[in-house]
């Protein structure tokens, strides 16, 4: 409700979301278009409880945002969202297989079960081969797959991301938008993507605009 954010600049201040009020419900796979600038990163960041608005209310799985401490925020986030970011943000340190494994190690979860599921994500993604290597070691297009393995590897409960498929080739946007589709009808996973291809968000059951900092439609 009312969501705004804004950064100082010089004397005063640029409004980057502006009075944002939208509901999205369980269930929903909706995707978020809008021109370069116009917010769309940031208001994800916002629902993924990894920036805070200015001004506002933003109530998560009935829980008012602004009223937890850090702490609950960090849990909540941990617990029930996978968040694809649009500059992949993987830990350059860790393997493929570990930067993987990384959500799964915030749950109670034996090793024997985080090895079968980070198995699982590694086959299903064909990137078992690559498991081995770092980071830097990736094509650009693996380094988001891997991205996005990470994400759903703990079946969150809100998977947010942020133009997923924007350096993969048609054939593998495809099998990801296939995948997407799956875990929203199948795992009963929400799904907010940002996207710039119109194509990728047909798989969706609905489309947000913005313009400039605000929703046009
Ligand atoms: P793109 O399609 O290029 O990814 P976007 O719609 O995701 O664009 P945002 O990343 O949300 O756009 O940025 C919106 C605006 O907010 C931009 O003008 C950007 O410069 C500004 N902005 C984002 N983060 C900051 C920050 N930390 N400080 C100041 N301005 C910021
Ligand atoms: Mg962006």
């Amino acid at each position: 409700k009312h969501i705004s954010k804004s950064y100082p600049a010089g004397f005063g201040k640029v409004d980057i979301l502006r009075d944002i009020d939208l509901v999205i419900h369980e269930g929903e796979f909706v995707s978020i278009m809008g021109p370069s600038g116009s917010g769309k990163s940031t208001l994800l960041h916002i629902m993924g409880l990894l920036e805070e608005p200015t001004d506002g209310q933003y109530v998560f799985d009935g829980e008012l945002v602004s009223k937890l401490n850090e702490k609950k925020r960090t849990q909540l986030h941990r617990g029930h969202i996978g968040f694809v970011f649009q500059a992949y943000h993987l830990i350059d340190e860790l393997t493929v297989y570990e930067n993987i494994e990384t959500p799964l190690l915030y749950k109670n979860m034996s090793g024997g079960e985080r090895k079968s599921k980070v198995a699982d994500i590694l086959d299903r993604f064909n990137i078992v081969a690559k498991k081995d290597l770092f980071p830097a070691q990736l094509s650009g297009g693996q380094q988001q797959l891997v991205g996005i393995a990470r994400a759903v590897v703990a079946q969150p409960q809100v998977l947010l991301a942020d133009e997923p498929t924007g350096n993969l080739h048609s054939e593998q946007a495809r099998q990801i938008m296939e995948l997407f589709r799956t875990l929203n009808e199948q795992d009963k996973i929400t799904i907010i993507q940002v996207t710039h291809s119109e194509e990728n968000a047909g798989y969706g059951n609905r489309i947000i605009r913005l313009q400039d900092g605000q929703v046009v439609s």
